[in-house]
C-alpha cells in the first residue's frame, strides 16, 4: 500500500518535540496511557447509552508488555473503542489540530518551559518518536469487523493496511531507539506509571518475565517466569477522603488531567452531601492554559457520573470565564445514560455548576490573603475574572473583590477594597483612567489635579477594562468614574476653581471660535495643574481608547465620529497670555497648537500634522 503523507509539518514538529522534550522522554508512556484511558472511557459510555453496545461485555484494562531481554519493543494494549480506517487517518495522520503554527512558534522560543504544551495541542501520540524509531498500531473499532494496521517512522508519512485483531481495541507496538531501550524495564515502567498515571480509573497490567531461583549454593539455577502485575492503584482519587490524600498524589492526578508539568497553584476538593450528592476535584494551573484566549479552547473539567466518565468536552460545566480550571466533577444524582446533548439543560448539573463557581470564587478570596501567591494568580487570571464581571451577574460582588488594578499611588496590584480604605473623606467616587498603555496613562495630564489633591487613580491598561468597568457598576455603592470623561473633574472643583473658570471665559470663547467644528466644546478645567490643556470624551461618547480598539477590530465604522472636548488650564501662562492678545492669527495658532498637543499626549494621530507644524513654527518665530 502506498505511503500517505502526514497533513502537517511533521518533520519540523518532531524535531522540536524531540529536542525540547529531550529531558522527559518518559512522558510518551503517560500520553499512550491517557489515550487508552480515553478510549476505554468512550466505550464504557457507549455500553451505557447505545443499544448497539448494551450487550458488549468488557473489563476495561490496559496492558503493557516489555522486552527485558532484548530491549527492542514495548507494547501497549487496550480494549477500548478502537479506530477504523478513517479514524486512523484523521487522528494519527493529523497532528496539532488546534494549531501547529502556534505550537511551533511557542516551542521555538523558550522550548523547554513549554513542554507541557504537548498534550494541549494534541500531539501527544507523537511523543512516542522520542523513544521509538517506528511504530505499528493495530486497532479494531467497537462494532466493526475489520481491523487495521497503521505504521510509521514519524518522518516519512504512514501506511495503512488490513490486519487481524481479536476483539475491539488498540495495540501500539514501539520499535525502540536507544533512548527508549533505557526505559524498557519493569522498574522504569512501574515508576513512570506510578508517577503519571496512578489514578486513572482503569487497571494497568505489566507483563514481564520474573527471574525465579531454585536450589541452594552451586546448584542454584534461575528461570524466567512470565508474570502479570497490576501497577497502578486505579482508584478514582477524588472519591477518597481529603485527609488520606498526599500533596504528591494530588499533583500527580492534576498532571494526569491537565497535561501540566508542575504542581497546581490551587487544589479544591469538595464533597457535597445532602440534597445533591457530588464530588469535585478542581485545580488552578500555575500558568494559564495556552488556548485560554482561543474560541475553540479545550474545556478543562471532566464529568463523571458515579465514577463513570461521561464527557470531557462540555464547555458548560464551568462558566466560560473560569475556563482555566481543570479537574473532575462526579455526580451521584445524574442518570448514567444522560445524553451529552441533554446535559446542558440538566438541572442537577446547573446546580453543581452554580455551587462550584461560588466555591472557586470563595477559594480565590481565601488565596487573596496570601499576597505573593495571589499576585501570581492575578498575573495569569485577572483578565478572565474581569470577563466574569460582565458575564456572571450573580457573582458580580464577589468578582469585584477579586479583580486587581494598578494605581497612581501604590506599587503593584490594588483591590477596590484597598482603594476604598484610602479614599479621602469627601471623595465622591473611585477614579480610574483607562487606555492602552500603562506608561502613557501614567503621564496623562488628566492625572495632575488628582495628584495635587492626593487622590488615588486606578490605572487600567487592559483593553477589556474599558468595556467591563463602566458596566460593573458601583463598588459598595461608590461610583467608578473614568477621569477622561468630561464631568469627572466636577467633583474636584471648589469655589476658588469656579471663580477662575468664570474669569477665563473670554479665552474659552476665543478658542472655541478658532477651532470651530474640530471640538465638541471648550471648557475651563480645574483638573489640570502643569499642562495647559487636555482632551476628554463627552460623558456618553465612546472614549478615544474604545475607538482605537474598535478600529483595531475592524469595527471603526460602527462608531459615530465624535469630537473631543478640549479643556484648558486657567492657571497656565499660555492661557493667561491668550486673554490679553487680540492678534487673530496668534489666537488661532495657539488654539490649534493646544488642541494638537492634547491629542498627541493622549496618543492620537494629528489629522493635519503639517498645519500643526506651521502654526507652531509661526508662534516660535514670533517669540524669538
Ligand atoms: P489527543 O489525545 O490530545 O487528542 P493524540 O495525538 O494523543 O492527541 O491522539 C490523537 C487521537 O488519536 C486521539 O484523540 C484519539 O482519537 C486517537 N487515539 C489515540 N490513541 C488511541 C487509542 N488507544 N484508542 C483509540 N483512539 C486513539
Amino acid at each position: 500500500m502506498a505511503k500517505q503523507k502526514f497533513k502537517t509539518e511533521v518533520d519540523q514538529l518532531l524535531n522540536l518535540l524531540i529536542h525540547s522534550l529531550y529531558s522527559h522522554p518518559e512522558i510518551f508512556l503517560r500520553e499512550l496511557i491517557s489515550n487508552s484511558s480515553d478510549a476505554l472511557d468512550k466505550l464504557k459510555y457507549l455500553t451505557l447509552t447505545d443499544e448497539k453496545f448494551k450487550d458488549l461485555k468488557f473489563d476495561p484494562q490496559i496492558d503493557i508488555e516489555i522486552d527485558e531481554t532484548n530491549h527492542k519493543t514495548l507494547t501497549l494494549r487496550d480494549n477500548g473503542i478502537g479506530m477504523n480506517k478513517e479514524d486512523l487517518v484523521d487522528s494519527l495522520g493529523t497532528i496539532a489540530r488546534s494549531g501547529t503554527k502556534n505550537f511551533l512558534s511557542s516551542l521555538s522560543g523558550d522550548a523547554k518551559k513549554d513542554s507541557n504544551l504537548i498534550g494541549q495541542f494534541g500531539v501527544g501520540f507523537y511523543s512516542i518518536f522520542m523513544v521509538a524509531d517506528s511504530v505499528e498500531v493495530i486497532t479494531k473499532k467497537a462494532g466493526e469487523d475489520q481491523a487495521w494496521s497503521w505504521s510509521s517512522d514519524g518522518k516519512n508519512g504512514f501506511t495503512i493496511a488490513e490486519a487481524e485483531r481479536d476483539g475491539q481495541g488498540t495495540t501500539v507496538i514501539l520499535q525502540l531507539n536507544d533512548q527508549g531501550r533505557e526505559l524498557d524495564s519493569q522498574w522504569e515502567v512501574k515508576n513512570i506509571t506510578k508517577k503519571y498515571s496512578n489514578h486513572i480509573a482503569f487497571p494497568i497490567f505489566l507483563h514481564y518475565e520474573k527471574t525465579e531461583w531454585e536450589g541452594e549454593g552451586d546448584d542454584r539455577t534461575s528461570k524466567q517466569v512470565p508474570t502479570t502485575e497490576q501497577i497502578n492503584s486505579a482508584s478514582a482519587l477524588w472519591r477518597r477522603n481529603k485527609s488520606d490524600i498526599s500533596d504528591e498524589e494530588y499533583t500527580e492526578f492534576y498532571k494526569s488531567v491537565s497535561d501540566a508539568w508542575d504542581e497546581p497553584l490551587m487544589t479544591v476538593h469538595t464533597k457535597a452531601e445532602g440534597t445533591m450528592e457530588y464530588t469535585t476535584l478542581l485545580f488552578v494551573p500555575k500558568t494559564a492554559p495556552m488556548d485560554m484566549y482561543q474560541a475553540d479552547y479545550k474545556p478543562g473539567v471532566k464529568l463523571y457520573v458515579k465514577r463513570v466518565f461521561i464527557t470531557d468536552d462540555d464547555k458548560e460545566l464551568m462558566p466560560t470565564y473560569l475556563r482555566f480550571v481543570k479537574g473532575v466533577i462526579d455526580s451521584e444524582d445524574l442518570p448514567l445514560n444522560v445524553s451529552r446533548e441533554l446535559l446542558q439543560k440538566n438541572k442537577v448539573l446547573a446546580n453543581i455548576k452554580t455551587a462550584s463557581t461560588k466555591k472557586m470564587l470563595a477559594e480565590f478570596k481565601k488565596l487573596s490573603e496570601e499576597k505573593e501567591k495571589y499576585d501570581e494568580f492575578i498575573a495569569q487570571y485577572n483578565r478572565p475574572l474581569k470577563e466574569g464581571l460582565y458575564s456572571d451577574f450573580a457573582n458580580k460582588e464577589a468578582l469585584m473583590e477579586l479583580v486587581r488594578f494598578k494605581s497612581t499611588t501604590e506599587e503593584g496590584w490594588v483591590s477596590l477594597a484597598e482603594y476604598k480604605e484610602r479614599m479621602k473623606e469627601d471623595q465622591k467616587a473611585i477614579y480610574y483612567i483607562a487606555g492602552e498603555k500603562e506608561e502613557q496613562l501614567r503621564k496623562s495630564p488628566l492625572l495632575e489635579a488628582y495628584e495635587k489633591k492626593g487622590i488615588e487613580v486606578l490605572v487600567m491598561a487592559d483593553e477589556i477594562d474599558e468595556i467591563v468597568i463602566p458596566m460593573a457598576g458601583p463598588y459598595q455603592e461608590i461610583e467608578l468614574k473614568a477621569i477622561n470623561k468630561s464631568n469627572a473633574a466636577d467633583d474636584l472643583k471648589d469655589e476658588e476653581d469656579e471663580k477662575k473658570e468664570k474669569a477665563v471665559e473670554p479665552v474659552v470663547k476665543k478658542i472655541k471660535k478658532a477651532l470651530g467644528d474640530a471640538v465638541k466644546d471648550v471648557k475651563a478645567s480645574s483638573r489640570l495643574h502643569e499642562s495647559p490643556c487636555c482632551i476628554v470624551a463627552d460623558e456618553d461618547d465612546p472614549s478615544a481608547q474604545m475607538r482605537q480598539m474598535m478600529a483595531a477590530m475592524g469595527q471603526a465604522g460602527n462608531l459615530p465620529e465624535v469630537q473631543p472636548i478640549l479643556e484648558i488650564n486657567p492657571d497656565h501662562e499660555m492661557v493667561k497670555k491668550l486673554a490679553d492678545t487680540k492678534d487673530k492669527q496668534v489666537i488661532e495658532d495657539v488654539s490649534w497648537v493646544l488642541l494638537g498637543q492634547a491629542m498627541l499626549l493622549e496618543g492620537h494621530e494629528l489629522k493635519d500634522p503639517s498645519d500643526f507644524a506651521k502654526r507652531m513654527n509661526r508662534l516660535v518665530g514670533g517669540a524669538l
